[in-house]
């Protein structure tokens, strides 16, 4: 089976850690080990977060003004994936030796195009990067960045996050799995690109999960599969009337997505993802955590959704 497992933050940064190598690497391995036998059995490609990370990369960029030219935030989303994809290309190979299996596992810088008229472009709604004090806010206002006060905390830099159309990569990507190699691609959502006359990279972001689901519908993936912090989603979350569930439909999916029982920039991305892929031809996905994806295949936990017209 060919599928898409999509890595959450906690996968690589705990949120109390300070994002250290080692811990992070610690992290990586740990994921490695849910996953190598699903790694081992089918065509994988791992997509995986980046919000952390990408904001140490801009902190950087900022500390270190005067003596090294700041780089772009494409160009910061790129040295994301370089770091991310290291990790867990060093970390699985190594977990798939010790059980003796040879896979080759390689990282794609993946670029992403979207539409320059999305109306997201509009109303930049992503916080990255550093906090900043109000006086170097009006200098970068200045430098036409948009910049917004974020819950009290100090100011921090907005950009845009469209939704994403198509992953330049992606032929290369199937081209690879069908040479039973393990690709990690569209990290941080992939690097935004415009594309008119020729591509070029954006002020923006992508969400993940929709990336993923881009990645997982180009290459005609039968499973979805997104791991995050929770084991299931739950109608009610966090509420004493919490529900979790086992399975729904794509049609209970968008039923409850309207209702607004999955937070936006969260679950909410997540169900959207799984939505489309079952509407572009997938035919499961599943929301679960890292330690239970294994169970969770063999029908035991996780949250399963599935097509309407379906009686699996
Ligand atoms: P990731 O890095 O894996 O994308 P997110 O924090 O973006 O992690 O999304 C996972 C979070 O979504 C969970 O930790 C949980 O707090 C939140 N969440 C929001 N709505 C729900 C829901 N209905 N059911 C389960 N979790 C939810
Ligand atoms: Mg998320």
């Amino acid at each position: 089976m060919r599928m898409v497992i999509a890595l959450g933050g906690n996968a690589i940064k705990k949120p109390r850690e300070k994002g250290t190598a080692a811990e992070q690497l610690r992290n990586v391995q740990e994921t490695c080990q849910h996953i190598w036998e699903l790694v081992r059995d089918n065509q994988v490609v791992i997509t995986h977060g980046n919000g952390p990370q990408v904001g140490n990369i801009l902190i950087q960029q900022e500390a270190s003004e005067p003596y090294v030219p700041a780089m772009p935030l494409d160009i910061c989303v790129a040295e994301s994936q370089g770091l991310i994809g290291y990790m867990i290309q060093q970390s699985l190979r190594n977990v798939l030796q010790t059980h003796g299996v040879h896979k080759d596992v390689v990282t794609i810088i993946s670029q992403v195009v979207v539409n320059k008229e999305d109306p997201a472009f509009k109303t930049p709604t992503k916080p990255i990067g550093p906090f900043f004090s109000q006086g170097r806010a009006e200098e970068l206002k200045k430098e036409g960045i948009s910049v917004m006060e974020d819950a009290g905390r100090g100011y921090r830099r907005v950009v845009p996050s469209p939704d994403p159309l198509r992953m330049v990569e992606a032929p290369v990507v199937a081209s690879l799995l069908d040479l039973g190699i393990v690709v990690i691609a569209a990290g941080g959502g992939g690097i935004p690109v415009g594309e008119k006359a020729a591509l070029r990279g954006i002020e923006a972001v992508i969400d993940k999960d929709l990336a993923s689901e881009l990645v997982a519908e180009a290459i005609e993936a039968d499973y979805l599969i997104i791991l995050t912090d929770v084991e299931q989603v739950a109608l009610d979350y966090n509420k004493k009337t919490q529900q979790n569930l086992e399975i729904l439909t794509d049609r209970e999916a968008e039923k409850y997505l309207a209702q607004g029982h999955f937070a936006p920039g969260s679950m909410g991305p997540k169900i959207l993802s799984a939505i489309r892929f079952l509407r572009g031809g997938g035919r499961k996905a599943i929301i679960t955590s890292p330690g239970k994806v294994r169970d969770a295949l063999q029908g035991e936990g996780g949250t399963h959704i599935i097509p309407h017209q379906s009686n699996q």
